[in-house]
């Protein structure tokens, strides 16, 4: 059959190829983002009481009511925000998310605004839907945006903007004057934002998130995306929400309806009594925040130099001082000669920028960063 693709330029996911090699090569695995230490049992015998109790049959297309009653009462408490349970639709994870998103707003021919380096999966829906991607590209060491020189891209076929807070890979969050500048370049127009804030309850150093729903009017045209996959260490569940307003809400739920319909029963009863107790949250900044530092202070002294890292589970590193060879290579070379496996940031930008940087996940035990920081001090 002569099958020609829709989407010729993609090929497996970085996540999944150093993941593959670090289990080939036993290395230890910083690459993907996930925790290697289990969830609370508190939210696993939830579950349990619920497959129990026969909540074992489709939930209603947008989300259980309670457990949207419950998103709202949270966005209330953290972000000051009202959102109405009804601005609400629970996903199977970030990822289907953003997918409805983007395929709910994005018709041929329209431009949408990454800023790269950007998280792999926003690309390829965007093509898929025949829009046409511009990009924005940060550069090291300092990786931020200057709203100025970004406003050039704006169009009017512009469409959409995905803004990532706090950012994979690069660790770095908005501020509310970052905020306050994307709003100015986007008020009296009808783009829309679809504000990635997957890493919401990671932010380090005291610092604030600043979500688009405590902005009021970047909200009233936000879709915002959120994952319990990263809040409760369950990655693997790919539960999350979308939250935004009632026009864009229907439009997304009419892709929605259709791309999955609804998801997983019993964990949403259980996500809706677990999320009630705000310390089951809470302490994430200071929790992850050690786990940063106990493998920075680790590889104090190698010549990898660290890029300061303010949110999500992320620490980029500089290994300019050890190799010029591109990072893909020195990712795919550190993990079969050093065992320990990494991300190359480059294959975050369209045009392959190579800054010499990559990625490592430090949520992890900390058994696992101390065998990785020994052996990168080999190095
Ligand atoms: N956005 C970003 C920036 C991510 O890092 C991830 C996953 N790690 C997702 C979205 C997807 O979230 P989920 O696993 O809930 O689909
Ligand atoms: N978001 C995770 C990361 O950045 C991986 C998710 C995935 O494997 N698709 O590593």
């Amino acid at each position: 059959m002569n099958l020609s693709s829709k989407l010729p330029r993609v090929g497996t996911t970085i996540f999944t190829v150093m993941s593959q090699l670090a289990n080939e090569v036993g290395a230890v695995n910083l690459s993907q983002g996930f925790p290697d230490f289990d969830c609370d049992p508190v939210l696993k015998d939830l579950v349990t009481k619920y497959m129990g109790e026969a909540k074992n049959q489709y939930s209603p297309m947008p989300g259980l009511p309670a457990l949207r009653e419950a998103i709202a009462t949270k966005i209330k408490k953290t972000r000051g925000a009202l959102v109405h349970p009804d601005d609400i639709t629970v996903t199977a994870g970030g990822t289907q998310a953003l997918y409805c998103a983007i395929s709910s707003v994005v018709r041929a021919g329209d431009e949408v605004i990454l800023i790269e380096p950007a998280y792999d999966s926003y690309k390829p829906v965007v093509e898929l839907h025949g829009g046409n991607v511009r990009t924005y590209e940060l550069s090291a060491p300092d990786f931020q945006v200057d709203w100025n020189s970004f406003s050039r891209l704006i169009t009017h076929k512009t469409r959409l903007i995905i803004i990532n807070n706090p950012h994979n890979p690069l660790g770095k969050t908005l501020s509310r004057d970052d905020l306050e500048a994307l709003n100015k370049l986007v008020s009296g127009t009808d783009i829309m934002i679809l504000s990635d804030e997957v890493y919401e309850h990671i932010v380090f150093d005291g610092k604030e998130h600043h979500s688009v729903l405590s902005h009021p009017e970047l909200k009233e045209r936000s879709f915002a995306v959120f994952s319990f996959g990263k809040t409760f260490h369950i990655t693997g569940w790919k539960m999350g929400y979308c939250v935004a307003p009632e026009p864009m809400t229907r439009e997304f739920r009419k892709v929605h309806q259709f791309n999955v319909f609804a998801v997983n029963t019993p964990a949403q009863f259980a996500l809706a009594e677990y999320l009630k107790t705000e310390s089951n949250y809470l302490g994430l900044p200071e929790f992850f925040q050690a786990k940063r530092d106990y493998l920075q202070e680790g590889l104090q002294g190698t010549r990898l130099k660290p890029i300061s890292s303010e949110g999500s589970y992320f620490q980029l590193y500089d290994y300019s001082a050890i190799a010029d060879e591109a990072d893909t290579e020195f990712a795919k070379r550190m993990t079969r000669e050093y065992g320990v496996a990494a991300i190359p940031v480059s294959v975050f930008y369209s045009s392959g920028k190579d800054e010499k940087v990559i990625r490592l996940c430090f949520a992890k035990k900390e058994e696992t960063l101390g065998k990785a920081i020994k052996l990168l001090k080999e190095m």
